[in-house]
């Protein structure tokens, strides 16, 4: 696609990473068929294609309406036209662009409202409060102590699943402890940053990017091995830190080494001896996140885990397609949102499983609103007593 993006624009770190970008699209549209906005509306402006026009001529001409603002807001950042375009498009960093563009053009009353949003997301305490009466899993079994050490591992803590899901965490550490992998968990004020990096709050979501690359930086020099993940929202997030920072940037190298160490849960068992790990005789439904098969491309890795474990699988119809949840899409776009999941949900049921599992607390808790099956991260399948 040819381009005529303002020199002062261009000239720009996002201007010319958005104009590289605009300019490896061939704009086949290929994407749109997996584009779950496009299929529910069937308008092109719903699509990765319009969206990429839309930010387009909001670089070159500063065209940005009320309608670039409204489809860019309904876009999931679900990253499936990535995983569908020929032509490697990145995708995600160019509506990251684009959101950024047309923030200033919002109404007050949304910035203000989403601004509510994000700090309620984020303040631990304030979430806390609101976790303890709408708490989806509870800690049942106790804790295992590990035995022999030789590998270390920092766990990602999470902003909000230590308040609405902390058994994922507790059955996690349970099962590293069982492997012989000694753990040190994040505290909850180490947000990965998304939240505010999507609400394109992007100051906030770099001071506490850079106090992270800092921290976990600082660890993994002092010993230890993997940063690993429990929600795949929060693991492409820190995986995504380096393509925050020019090369020139003295965080930019921290940021790949954090970066590379960073393993979904999922990942990192794949590369151990899973053998002594036990799990009961459900049968079971997976969803896999976006953030973990799009995102962070590892599509089939946690249902090779599972199968490893002994569970087996039925394919599901429209895997890749996004189940509404997408961070704070729920809150904001609750009518596509509830249509994603009611898709979803038909087809996560089709096999009537004892469970559907998830990679990712957001999927579990908006999952878990539009069905009486039990909706749990995988990882709680290997509780153990
Ligand atoms: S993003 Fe990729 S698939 Fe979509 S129109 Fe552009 S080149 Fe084609
Ligand atoms: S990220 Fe998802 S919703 Fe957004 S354009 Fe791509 S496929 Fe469509």
């Amino acid at each position: 696609m040819q381009t005529k993006i303002p020199e002062q624009i261009i000239n720009s770190p996002q201007g010319k990473k958005a104009d590289a970008i605009l300019r490896s699209c061939v704009h086949c549209g290929f994407c749109s068929a997996t584009c779950p906005t496009y299929q529910i509306s069937g308008n092109e402006l719903d699509s990765p294609r319009g969206r990429i026009y839309l930010i387009k001529s909001a670089l070159e001409n500063n065209e940005i309406s009320q309608g670039t603002v409204q489809y860019l807001d309904q876009c999931l950042t679900c990253r499936a036209c990535e995983t569908t375009c020929p032509s490697g498009v990145d995708y995600g960093q160019l509506i990251d662009i684009g959101r950024e563009l047309t923030e200033p053009h919002r109404p007050w009353w949304q910035k203000f409202y989403r601004e509510a949003i994000r700090l309620f997301l984020t303040t631990p305490t304030l979430f806390n409060i609101a976790g303890t009466i709408f708490k989806h899993s509870r800690i049942t079994t106790p804790k295992i102590k590990i035995k022999t050490s030789h590998t270390k591992v920092i766990l990602l803590s999470g902003c909000v699943q230590p308040s609405l899901a902390p058994n994922i965490n507790h059955v996690t550490k349970n099962v590293l402890a069982k492997l012989g992998i000694e753990i040190l968990e994040t505290t909850q004020n180490e947000c990965c940053g998304a939240l505010s990096h999507h609400l394109s709050a992007q100051q906030a979501a770099l001071k506490q990017i850079k106090h992270n690359i800092d921290s976990w930086y600082a660890l993994l020099e002092s010993g230890y091995d993997n940063i690993i993940s429990t929600a795949s929202g929060c693991g492409v997030m820190v995986k995504d830190y380096p393509t925050l920072f020019e090369q020139t940037n003295p965080y930019y190298q921290k940021a790949v080494i954090v970066s590379e160490k960073t393993r979904d849960i999922a990942e990192y068992l794949l590369t151990k001896n899973i053998s002594t790990l036990h799990v009961k005789t459900n049968t079971i439904s997976y969803h896999a996140p976006c953030s973990l098969q799009h995102g962070q491309k590892l599509p089939g890795v946690t249902e090779q885990l599972l199968s490893q474990l002994g569970y087996q699988l039925s394919p599901i119809t429209d895997a890749h397609l996004c189940c509404g949840s997408a961070g704070t899409y729920s809150i904001f776009q609750p009518k596509i949102s509830k249509q994603l999941r009611e898709n979803k949900i038909k087809y996560l049921s089709v096999n009537e499983p004892d469970f559907i599992v998830t990679a990712n607390i957001g999927c579990l808790m908006h999952l878990s609103k539009g069905t009486k099956i039990p909706v749990k991260h995988w990882i709680e399948l290997l509780d153990m007593d």
